[in-house]
């Protein structure tokens, strides 16, 4: 069984007592996984804890290289297995033949500001192949969509008829070894280089030896001169890449490149509004909302409590009430800090609202930066201890009967602007979260 497998993967990786003390009582609760999210039990709490937040990534890593999708991984020990004989799966469904995830669609994919260009360009190479995107490459943080957009353009092309070939880089390298030792390269190269559409997953990893590089280099030339089309996703731009021979990063470089950046509160609401609707799950908008300022930017963790508060509910057959999504989502909750200083609030003020730090210390009375000013002075009275003098001086404001005007003023704002609210709830929790 893969998750067996997995642990089995893992074993090697680290020490034999690590294995003996922790990793053998890790149990895998069927029922309560799928394709995305995935339970182990444990006897208790510590150990848990423990396992969590040591392995639970290595984990994913494991999932990922095995079936080219990362899982969220939930350390528990509740036997959820008993609680309902009703318990049915979240069946995500494969394509066998090409890997290709099938609810990874365009349709399925919000769109916001942070990722329009690459979704745009993402749907023209799937409607015009070997155009001037090709290759297209697609990059940024993790769990962002990138995997999401390489399947959706997957999945249209196989819809069209088109020959696709879909993997990770670290699929490509084993396919490529396995044929190599067994006198097999001709088959490699039929299958990789006569397809209409080569899709390559977190192509950072190919970098690792010269053999490989070679022969995707020539993989790449092949399709590219047949007009087929490439695309690619990786964590960082092709300049950026480690241990890449220059003549590859030409390349990567050569035809459209585009980043995706976190989501931005609008569409992390949009999106868990669309997952709701995927799995059939009724949520209130004070549930939607909780969700979207707690969680941070990763759409995969955001994907992660949708998929938990739908095995919940398919298990436990309860109504979604806000405790008990608040109980959920504590669970895959970063930990929390105790104390944050006036510097960490502006600094993560600024970013969140994209303005420079001097901005907000000048008298600038440009809209975007008056409320900047006005939510992290809001916030520092909230989460720190400092006095409206220390805050006035900060700021350069003289007199602190000015903080005390914007403190009023925002709180009227608040008050009249459902959406602030949430940009002021989703930013504190930003800066009380670790990491
Ligand atoms: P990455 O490959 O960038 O690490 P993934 O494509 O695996 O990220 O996305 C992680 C999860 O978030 C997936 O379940 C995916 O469906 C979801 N997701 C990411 N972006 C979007 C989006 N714009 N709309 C809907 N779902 C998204
Ligand atoms: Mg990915």
């Amino acid at each position: 069984m893969l998750a067996n497998e997995i642990l089995e993967m893992l074993k090697e990786k680290i020490s034999p007592n690590e294995y003996e003390f922790y990793i053998k009582q890790l149990k895998f609760n069927e029922k309560a996984s799928s394709d995305d999210t995935i339970f182990y039990n444990v006897p208790n709490e510590l150990i848990a804890k423990f396992i969590k937040t040591k392995y639970a990534e290595k984990i994913a890593y494991f999932y990922e290289v095995k079936t080219g999708r990362k899982p969220l991984i939930n350390i528990t020990t509740q036997n959820i297995r008993k609680a309902s004989l009703k318990a049915s799966k979240i069946d995500v469904k494969k394509i066998k033949s090409t890997n290709l995830i099938q609810d990874y669609t365009f349709e399925n994919f919000v769109v916001g500001k942070t990722n329009q260009v690459a979704f745009f360009l993402a749907k023209e190479v799937a409607q015009r192949p070997g155009g001037q995107y090709n290759p297209l490459f697609i990059y940024g943080e993790s769990g962002l969509g990138k995997t999401h957009l390489l399947h959706s353009i997957g999945n249209f092309c196989l819809n069209m008829g088109k020959n696709v070939i879909c993997v990770t880089s670290e699929v490509f390298m084993n396919d490529f070894i396995y044929n190599l030792k067994n006198n097999m390269m001709e088959k490699f190269r039929e299958k990789y280089r006569e397809c209409d559409y080569l899709l390559i997953d977190d192509v950072q990893f190919l970098g690792k030896t010269t053999e490989i590089q070679n022969e995707f280099f020539h993989t790449f030339n092949e399709i590219h001169s047949k007009k087929g089309q490439i695309v690619m996703t990786s964590d960082k731009p092709p300049k950026m890449l480690k241990g890449f021979e220059e003549r590859l990063v030409t390349r990567f470089d050569s035809g459209g490149r585009i980043d995706i950046n976190p989501p931005d509160l609008m569409t992390k609401i949009a999106i868990v509004q669309k997952k709701c609707e995927i799995n059939n799950l009724s949520l209130s908008a004070d549930i939607i909302n909780y969700i979207t300022t707690h969680i941070g930017d990763n759409i995969r963790e955001i994907q992660g409590v949708i998929n938990n508060i739908k095995a919940y509910h398919t298990m436990l057959n309860e109504e979604i009430t806000l405790e008990l999504a608040k109980n959920i989502t504590k669970d895959l909750l970063k930990e929390k800090l105790e104390n944050v200083s006036l510097e960490r609030i502006i600094e993560v003020v600024c970013k969140e609202q994209n303005i420079k730090a001097s901005d907000i210390k000048s008298k600038s009375r440009v809209a975007n930066i008056v409320e900047t000013r006005r939510i992290a002075i809001y916030l520092i009275r909230n989460l720190t201890t400092n006095s409206m003098p220390q805050i006035a001086n900060y700021f350069n404001m003289g007199d602190h009967s000015n903080v005390s005007k914007n403190i009023k003023k925002i709180n009227e704002l608040i008050e009249n602007d459902e959406i602030l609210k949430l940009k002021v709830e989703e930013i504190k929790n930003k800066i009380l979260t670790k990491g």
